[in-house]
């Protein structure tokens, strides 16, 4: 019986203990039938012993093999060819087991041209890799050369380097100072040969592998082989250090996400969300500048988050058609830039006060999905040039897929609860809210004893723009007066349409006195101007009424309004076109 043991370039055969042939390896075949006469000496040779096969010479190798113990099975014996140089055999193996230990990218560089000096007995070595996302050389690792001579990282493919990694052959120089390739620079450091070699990993170059002699004694031809073979086995460690690599960041990306996914689908609190979007993309990708674009109704570009090196700013919005965050919401593609020169359209008009001068920038940017909408987008960018790799583009656009689903629920639960507050007509808040807003100041003022001031006001007369105008007019002049006052106020003030035309104002922090020169000063500011009715022009007056709340007169927000209103009923009383205080009412109980 002959058993194929295929797979191996190993010469061995297995007999069993009364010395017959039960399998042998494929590379023994065309040996057997020179080793089958010799079959009883062989099972008694000594460990060690020289077999002649076919002419040559080979050293025998014995190892028993036990069925059960005290129970021989077989006998493997191997073939060695002596080795034509042994030492360097030992070594390359040697280096392949400890490259295999080694994972971190930066050690196997070091230990591979630590090696390929020794073995080759080089007084320089190089190991330049090359960096597929942008198709460039990097220094990697250097011994006895100054870094930038070896690899120009920028510039066009050019050199000895960039011609081994097209063409896949190894390049031996042994007279370098006379070659027309040389690099001056190299030969002024005082390089006499070189030898190098491309390391492939099937058709995909990782790097070069390069060796430097400066005495006068060049490499040879056979030194060609064997930095040939350095180079096979550091391609299965570079490779395993990039897979190691990609792993471990796989896994920590994975967790990141998964992270991010729980805090996100937590909250349907915007700011918590975009919070939440950036302490994911903190963990990802790193960045100077980072925003969340959203496309709002008026198919505006709003930068609802953003953050740059100086810190959260206040959001922004922008035209569809300006910026990269437009271009990505309008073609739904994702980019990976560095430098002005990659935009994607020469025309494109990027967006100076986000993005900044992409002369010196990379950015990614990324659209934010939903079905078949395009919701919005997530930019990060970076202050230099190159510093972003396809991988970390995958990572933002797995974010995106992540989170665009939540925010988008996100949003349009903000929506109906912003329709649920306002007003439809004069988009101020609603009555509702109102009453509830000034519960929440009353609690406030309450507990901390500070003031809080309601005002209310009526428009005099505006029966008569309807009689006049017709309802529809009507409607637009309480737009433009609800328009005209609450750009009077400061963001804290909460101005609502309270009913009809009549509008409601709270004063948070504002005295009384305080609260009375405000509402004199919106009045009189806010209807300064006339109004434009069916191109005749109007003037209108409001009436205001002022109370402050003070927790004796005040159980609750109606009763505060209430001596508001009767203020305001004063001041119509008065004639009209005038504020007028709480305190001004006879049955007011002085505080
Ligand atoms: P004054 O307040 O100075 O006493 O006189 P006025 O004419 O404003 O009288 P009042 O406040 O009593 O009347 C409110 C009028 O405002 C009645 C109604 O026709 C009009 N009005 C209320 N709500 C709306 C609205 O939503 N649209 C329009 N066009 N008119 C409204
Ligand atoms: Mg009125
Ligand atoms: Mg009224």
């Amino acid at each position: 019986m002959k058993v194929d043991l295929s797979g191996t370039s190993e010469l061995f055969i297995l007999v069993s203990p009364n010395g017959q042939m039960l399998a042998a390896s494929e590379a023994m075949l065309p040996l057997l039938s020179y080793v089958e006469p010799l079959l009883p000496d062989l099972v008694q040779a000594a460990d060690g012993a020289d077999v002649f096969l076919n002419g040559l010479q080979y050293t025998l190798q014995r190892q028993l093999l036990w069925q059960a113990p005290g129970v021989p099975f077989g006998l493997v014996l191997t073939f060695r060819q002596p080795a034509p140089a042994p030492l360097v055999d030992h070594r390359l193996g040697e280096m392949a087991l400890t490259l295999s230990s080694k994972l971190e990218m930066n050690h196997v560089l070091e230990h591979v041209v630590r090696f390929a000096m020794d073995l080759l007995d080089a007084d320089a070595g190089a190991l330049p890799v090359y960096d597929p996302d942008h198709d460039r050389l990097l220094p990697g690792h250097l011994v006895n050369l100054p870094v930038d001579l070896v690899t120009p990282v920028k510039g066009p493919r050019r050199g000895l380097m960039w011609q081994m990694i097209e063409r896949g052959t190894s390049i031996l120089i042994p007279d370098y100072a006379n070659h027309p390739m040389a690099l001056p620079e190299l030969a002024r450091v005082g390089v006499s040969s070189l030898l190098a070699t491309p390391i492939m990993h099937g058709k995909t170059p990782l790097g070069v592998l390069a060796v430097y002699r400066f005495r006068n004694k060049p490499f040879q031809e056979s030194d060609r082989d064997l930095l040939q073979a350095i180079a096979h086995q550091t391609a299965i460690a570079l490779q395993s250090a990039r897979m190691y690599q990609r792993a471990i960041r796989n896994a920590d990306e994975r967790y990141t996400l998964y992270q991010a996914s729980i805090e996100i689908g937590a909250t349907l609190d915007l700011e918590q969300l975009y919070q939440a979007i950036h302490r994911a993309v903190n963990r990802l990708i790193p960045h100077a500048g980072f925003t969340i674009a959203l496309l709002n109704d008026q198919q505006m570009v709003e930068y609802v988050y953003l953050v740059t090196t100086a810190g959260r700013q206040p959001a922004v919005q922008l035209p569809l058609t300006y910026g990269i965050a437009g271009y990505v919401l309008r073609f739904g593609v994702s980019l990976r830039l560095s430098g002005a020169h990659a935009l994607p359209e020469p025309a494109m008009q990027p967006a100076l006060e986000i993005e900044g001068d992409l002369d010196h920038r990379s950015l990614l940017a990324t659209p934010l999905v939903v079905g078949d909408r395009i919701i919005g987008a997530l930019l990060a960018w970076h202050d230099h040039l190159d510093a972003y790799t396809m991988s970390d583009l995958s990572a933002l656009e797995m974010l995106a897929a992540t989170v665009a689903v939540a925010l988008h629920n996100t949003l349009r639960f903000a929506h109906v609860q912003s329709l649920a507050m306002t007003d439809t007509l004069t988009e101020l808040m609603n009555r509702r809210h109102f009453l509830h807003v000034l519960q929440h100041e009353i609690d406030r003022s309450r507990r901390y004893q500070t003031p809080v001031s309601v005002v209310m006001i009526d428009i005099d007369h505006f029966k008569q723009v309807n009689d006049t105008y017709g309802h529809l007019a009507g409607d637009q002049v309480l737009r433009d007066v609800a328009k005209r006052c609450r750009a009077c106020l400061r963001d804290v003030d909460v101005l609502a349409r309270y009913g009809g035309e009549e509008f409601g104002l709270i004063l948070p922090e504002t005295p009384y006195e305080a609260a009375l020169v405000v509402a004199e000063r919106l009045c009189r500011t806010a209807m300064a101007a006339p109004f434009l009715v069916h191109g005749s022009s109007i003037t209108l007056t409001l009436s205001a009424g002022v109370a402050s709340f003070q927790s004796v007169l005040h159980p609750d927000p109606s009763s505060l309004i209430a001596d508001a209103d009767r203020a305001l009923y004063l001041a119509k009383r008065r004639g009209r076109n005038r504020v007028c205080g709480a305190q001004e009412l006879s049955t007011y109980a002085e505080p």
